[in-house]
Formats: structure tokens, sequence, C-alpha cells
């Protein structure tokens, strides 16, 4: 994705308007590693622009997605979730217990369909999606079974 101000310079020169407020949504996207959906983005950007709406949030993120400069991702988070990392190819990792999303690397060169793949189908791209529970969804996972467990033997 480009700068914010690369940004607004693209928008003004595809005749989209630049608001302060779709600036502050670049703002909040550039160089962020946390995938977050429009609901984040509309949070964070309200902190310093309490006169954002929803809409304007959406429609500023469809348009950075046609744009290229964003890629608009359903990891099966329940909401859509947005990347703004376009310049590297790179695979998904998401916390099935708080909905957190990182990018991974994989090594796809030795992967191999095992003839299942239709023959003739010419493949375009491959992801992986890598679905589990982070290192503090663990955690708190395990502090509530050895409660459960206290209680159990204190009863
Ligand atoms: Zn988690
Ligand atoms: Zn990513």
């Amino acid at each position: 994705m480009h700068s914010p101000e690369e940004l607004t310079q693209r928008f003004r020169e595809v005749g989209l308007k630049v608001t302060p407020q779709r600036q502050a949504v670049f703002r909040v996207l550039y160089q962020n590693h946390t995938h977050p959906s429009a609901e984040t983005v509309y949070e964070q950007v309200a902190e310093q622009m309490p006169t954002i709406s929803l809409r304007t949030v959406y429609q500023t993120l469809n348009d950075l997605t046609d744009m290229g400069e964003i890629l608009h991702l359903d990891l099966g988070t329940g909401s859509a979730r947005f990347d703004s990392n376009v310049e590297h190819a790179h695979h998904h990792l998401v916390c099935e217990g708080c909905g957190l999303v990182r990018d991974v690397e994989a090594d796809l060169d030795s992967l191999k369909f095992n003839e299942t793949l239709p023959s003739g189908f010419l493949v375009s791209e491959t992801e992986i999606l890598v679905r589990g529970q982070c290192e503090h969804c663990l955690a708190q996972d395990q502090n509530r079974r050895s409660q459960d467990q206290h209680s159990k033997a204190g009863a």
C-alpha cells in the first residue's frame, strides 16, 4: 500500500474525493499488520475523528481494494479483513479464539496434489490458511481449566 500522502495524490488523479476522514483511514491502514476489519478501522479512526461514519470507512476500503492498494480477505472470522501488505505474496494464520490474523510465509515448491488436481487445470494461486489458538488464548484456556479444577477440588 502506498503512503497516505501518495494515496491522497492517487485518489485525486482518478477523481475520487479526498477528505480528512478518508486520509485518517489511510493512516490507520498504512504499515498496519493486524489485518483489521472495517469495524476496527472505524473505531480507530473515530478516536481521532468522531465525525466519521462507518459508511465512509466501508466506501474508502472499497475504493482502496478496487485500486489494488489493499486486499479484502475472507478468513472465516465472521467479518472481512483488510490487508495493506500487497507488496509480498504471503499466507495467513488465524486464531480461532480472538480473531488474530498474521502474515506467514510458506515454501509451497514441494507441495503435491497427488493426482487429485483435474487434468488440464492451471493453478494460478495456492493459499494456505493456518488456523489455531494464539499464545494468549491458549493461556486463557489453561487458566480457565485450572480454575475449574480448583473449584471442583474445593467442593
Ligand atoms: Zn487468540
Ligand atoms: Zn496479510
